[in-house]
């Protein structure tokens, strides 16, 4: 113990703030004492007590003890009762809680000071010898537990055989005649399983209890979840030792838990669920499937009024959604702990933009209260509702998405399976705190018990994971690894498919489609997002409707419309089949005039679509031979006709040409071949031809009055020579059409940097470019020498686990070789032209780390798919912010 310093704190003299002292649980409980709230006294032990008790061991207790003893007699004080007394006993809870929220992870022990001779005191006092005993039995089953470490089936056996032989199904109907039978049983477990009586010095109990608490901090799950979460190791617990109050009391009281607003879909109601006559633990634990919070307006209006005054206070004072403990004893009502509420995605946008519009919180705030992982996680996808499906079960929906797997029942399996990569369902009755490992690597939870405030529930909702919990039609044979629903059975490795959004379960694979997300509220979000942003977000967009999708998901330009699509449509192949295996360079230009048309029409469909945004148009990039049939199908029809004697035909000399240009074009590494701007430079007439119809699209347009802004962009440069070459033909193509249509129209030229060389070299190509892209695709490739296609599957995971790679390259940009080339070509691009455009078109355009990479560098925008424009917005919100 250091001298001086203060360990141990009233709650009267902590407050919110004090959070990394008093852990989250304490400090609200302080805070909430001071709003006037109906809070128990009590008193916190530090988080630095914690780390002291973790480097000196006990010992520390016993320096600390006579503070503790202190604060327990003022206890006594305040509360009028004596610990340990043998006419009015004060018991207390023994909580942990630490400076992050770890809900569940560690240990709490309830009715603390309860002993043979206290327990006869409660009974008096009560006047309710079932409820004193049922306190007694609860506290040496936690204490046993959490303390003394013994397994709680040793007493789930006991309870079950009573209520087995009483026929009941509950442990609150058990009488308190068998209580006493089943507390003198317990006290044998205790001591057989430790060696030890169960301790009945209350003293001595608070110690161990107080000591158990600080271990809980180190026990497994603890550790995991940490893990998991990414919460450093070493900032400790706080104890909370706090006079209990009593839910257990008989049909005035109760427990529950309860939201201030809806955490599955934001919806601004209380929600929650409570259990009458039942202590703390017995909501969370899913033992008995609690009743919804509504039906407390019926059972205790006045309690259901509180509790919403109660939640509308705490939201105002804490600015944000809260998930609030209570307890109602002999209808006066008790808050327990309050806390920022865990919410899925969906309820978190829709949480932050209407707590702005209430004036709770202002747009800043809101824009940090949401992660791009959640705008993610709105991505999850459902189930086809157009799909004409029936469900085997439906249970409470608890965390939205739909999954599909095979089912297991174990889980270390789950974590085993999942782990490899392999989507499985977890199917239990119940979790608890201790299966975090093998909950967060499955695919989708359904559970046959508990309610929307169950471990499960929490957990799923808080990692993305679908859920379905309560699902009280399934029988879940542990043992026998199967579980059944009527006249169904499903054996564990069958595949179901669940959804947390609605609930129900189906057996096999079911259709499922891409989410609708809440767009009003994600709308007003991403509009509060992009008021901070810097960076601007760009599509990648090769039709007009992925424009389109683009736009309204809030695109500020297109980045990238690559061309190639177009001449693939099968009938436009035949005709660049044409280009490509001409001769003379008259038939050429026959067959790109055809083509040229084509792709006209193509252009002024999207450039319409994106009129008033510029829109980047991108050159013929991939190997012609791309476009060409494999060599292998001509050669075996060129035999076929041969065998048919007509070996002479113009067709038969047509698929001959084919074939000998087939060979020509043939590569032995296509991604470094002839490909990108080489195409242009060896054949300009392609190019050119591309440039007209961009042309003609864009003045017949502006003929018409629309706002075109398109800009040309030439893939795989390494050269200025390049650049200068071909920025000279596409400037004379396209004044040439602009001038037919009597246009003063030019348009901006580009180039994508998508090689080593490019980026070395930058400031010479930047002297014929009005823009970059970086192309990082191509970019990461030639930077790390990797063929994507072939790391994949290979060796990309393994260089990822043996941390060769800290991250997949092809995700988040490798900012120390990739990232280093960018910033070379940013800075030696500005140099040559200060007005330089920058841009990233590239996967990373859609990462989130990758965007704030982009930011930093000095890019303009960031181009990626449409469906991930909501999380580049946020994320280059918050590279801002
Ligand atoms: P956790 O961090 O696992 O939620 P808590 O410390 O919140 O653990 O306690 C678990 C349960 O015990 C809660 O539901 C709480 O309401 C109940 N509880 C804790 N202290 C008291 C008390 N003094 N009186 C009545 N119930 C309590
Ligand atoms: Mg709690
Ligand atoms: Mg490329």
């Amino acid at each position: 113990v250091k001298t001086g310093v203060k360990y141990v704190y009233r709650f009267d003299e902590g407050n919110a703030g004090m959070v990394n002292l008093l852990g989250g649980k304490g400090a609200n409980l302080a805070e909430m004492k001071s709003l006037g709230l109906p809070v128990p006294n009590g008193f916190i032990i530090s988080t630095e007590a914690c780390r002291a008790y973790m480097k000196e061991g006990v010992g520390l207790l016993d320096q600390l003890w006579p503070k503790i003893v202190e604060h327990m007699h003022y206890l006594e004080h305040v509360s009028g009762k004596t610990f340990g007394g043998e006419e009015n006993p004060l018991l207390v809870s023994v909580r942990s809680g630490a400076p992050v929220s770890m809900p569940g992870m560690m240990d709490t022990i309830l009715n603390l000071g309860l002993n043979d001779r206290t327990v006869l005191a409660l009974t008096e006092n009560t006047r309710d010898p079932r409820f004193a005993h049922d306190c007694y039995r609860r506290f040496i089953q936690m204490f046993a537990n959490v303390v003394l470490g013994i397994d709680l089936d040793h007493f789930e056996k006991v309870l079950s055989e009573h209520k087995k032989q009483l026929n009941i199904k509950f442990d609150h109907q058990i009488p308190e005649e068998n209580l006493a039978k089943i507390i003198s049983r317990f006290k044998e477990i205790v001591k057989s399983e430790s060696g030890e009586p169960f301790p009945q010095d209350p003293w001595a109990q608070l110690k161990m209890a107080i000591e158990a608490v600080f271990r809980s901090w180190n026990n497994k799950r603890a550790v995991t979840y940490r893990k998991i979460a990414n919460i450093p190791d070493d900032l400790g617990t706080a104890v909370t030792v706090m006079e209990m109050v009593f839910g257990n009391l008989g049909s005035d009281c109760g427990t529950g838990v309860l939201f201030s607003r809806n955490p599955s879909t934001g919806d601004k109601e209380l929600f929650g669920e409570f259990l009458i006559n039942a202590q703390g633990e017995d909501v969370v634990a899913g033992i008995r499937t609690p009743q919804p919070i509504g039906a407390l307006k019926e059972v205790s209006p006045h309690i259901y009024e509180e509790l919403k005054i109660v939640a509308e206070t705490l939201e105002r004072h804490f600015k944000d959604m809260q998930d609030i403990e209570f307890t109602v004893e002999r209808g006066k009502l008790y808050i327990l702990q309050t806390r920022n509420g865990k919410r899925t995605a969906k309820a978190a946008v829709r949480i932050a933009s209407e707590m702005v519009k209430e004036g709770i919180i202002d747009a800043r705030t809101a824009v940090t209260r949401v992660t791009p992982k959640e705008i993610e996680q709105l991505l999850h996808r459902q189930v086809d509702p157009s799909a004409d499906l029936s469900s085997i079960a439906e249970g409470i929906a608890a965390s939205p998405g739909a999954a599909t797997g095979k089912v297991v029942f174990d889980v270390d399996e789950a974590e085993e399976r999942g782990k490899r990569g392999e989507p499985v369902i977890l199917v239990r009755p119940e979790t608890t705190p201790e299966d975090i490992h093998g909950l967060s690597r499955a695919a989708g939870l359904l559970t046959s018990r508990g309610g929307q405030t169950s471990h499960a529930a929490l957990v799923a909702r808080s990692l993305g994971i679908p859920c379905v919990v309560g699902c009280e039609a399934v029988n879940i044979d542990l043992i026998g690894e199967r579980f059944t629903v009527g006249e169904f059975t499903v054996k564990k490795d069958d595949v179901i498919t669940i959804d947390g959004t609605s609930g129900k379960v189906y057996p096999g694979e079911v259709p499922l489609i891409e989410p609708s997300m809440h767009e009003e509220y994600l709308h007003h979000f991403l509009d509060m997002a992009d008021m901070f942003a810097r960076l601007q977000v760009w599509a990648n967009c090769d039709t007009p409707e992925e424009a389109r999708q683009a736009r309204k998901l809030g695109a500020k330009g297109v980045g990238l419309c690559r061309t190639e699509h177009m001449f693939r449509e099968s009938d436009r192949l035949s005709i660049m089949q044409q280009v490509i295996v001409a001769e003379k360079v008259e038939d050429r230009m026959d067959a790109l005039e055809k083509l040229a048309r084509l792709q006209k029409d193509d252009f002024v469909e999207i450039f319409q679509v994106m009129q008033g945004l510029p829109i980047i148009v991108r050159l013929l990039d991939p190997p012609l031979n791309e476009f060409l049939p494999k060599g292998k199908d001509v050669a075996k029809k060129l035999a076929q006709l041969r065998s048919e004697g007509r070996g002479e035909s113009p067709e038969a000399q047509r698929l001959e040409i084919l074939l000998k240009r087939i060979e020509g074009l043939q590569e032995g590494n296509p991604m470094l071949g002839f490909r990108g701007c080489r195409i242009g430079v060896l054949y300009p007439e392609i190019y050119e031809a591309q440039a007209k119809a961009i042309a003609q699209a864009a003045c017949e347009l502006i003929k018409r009055g629309v706002d075109v802004k398109v800009k040309i962009m030439v893939p795989l440069v390494a050269t200025g020579q390049e650049m200068c070459m071909l920025r000279a033909n596409i400037e004379k193509a396209v004044a040439e059409i602009a001038e037919s249509y009597g246009e003063n129209w030019r348009c901006k030229i580009g180039t994508m940097i998508e090689l080593p060389r490019a980026a070395i070299v930058a400031d010479e190509i930047a002297e014929y470019a009005d823009f970059f892209s970086f192309g990082t695709n191509d970019l990461t490739q030639t930077t790390l020498g990797v063929s994507r296609d072939d790391a994949e599957g290979k060796f990309l995971a393994a260089y990822v686990r043996l941390g060769i790679y800290t991250e997949d390259p092809f995700r988040t940009l490798d900012r120390k070789g990739v990232g280093a080339l960018m910033k070379m070509a940013v800075e030696k691009g500005r140099s040559a032209k200060k007005d330089l455009e920058l841009g990233i078109c590239g996967e990373h355009g859609g990462d989130p780390s990758s965007i704030a990479f982009c930011d930093r560098i000095g890019l303009d925008y960031v181009s990626c798919s449409a469906m991930r424009i909501p999380v580049a917005r946020l994320s280059a919100a918050h590279s801002s912010l």
